[in-house]
């Protein structure tokens, strides 16, 4: 008689741990899942758009070349704002194949985020802007 049982020790088991919520994230959107709070540079403090106009987005992993000292940085959550009239400050690159990068408009630190040519929306990393 030989009977073989395989058991997989309890060590083997892991727990999935959720210790990642972001709360402060829930509160900068508002019921429409706008905005709630204005958009200003990190940097200089620019406004650089009002509350209520940006929708929260969350992209597949985008990666963000940053200069030679910060390596690429993925970046996953975004305003995304339809209309690129709709910011009181914005600069905006010259083409880079089918868009174009977002930078402060006053001290020029970017890129921020990016304009789509093809459909025209504009995506503001939330990491790389302040909120207040
Ligand atoms: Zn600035």
């Amino acid at each position: 008689m030989s009977e073989t049982t395989e058991e997989l020790p309890q060590s083997l088991v892991t727990e999935t741990e959720d210790n990642a919520v972001t709360e402060e994230d829930t509160s900068l959107v508002d019921s429409e899942g706008k905005n709630s709070k204005s958009l200003s540079c990190l940097n200089c403090n620019c406004l650089l758009l009002r509350p209520n106009i940006a929708l929260l987005k969350s992209l597949p992993s985008v990666m963000v070349r940053e200069d030679s000292t910060h390596g690429l940085e993925v970046l996953s959550d975004f305003w995304m704002v339809s209309d690129m009239f709709q910011f009181e400050n914005m600069a905006f690159s010259k083409n880079v194949e089918d868009m174009k990068y977002l930078a402060c408009a006053e001290c020029d630190i970017g890129p921020i985020g990016w304009h789509n040519l093809c459909d025209q929306k504009c995506y503001i990393a939330i990491n790389r802007i302040k909120h207040h």
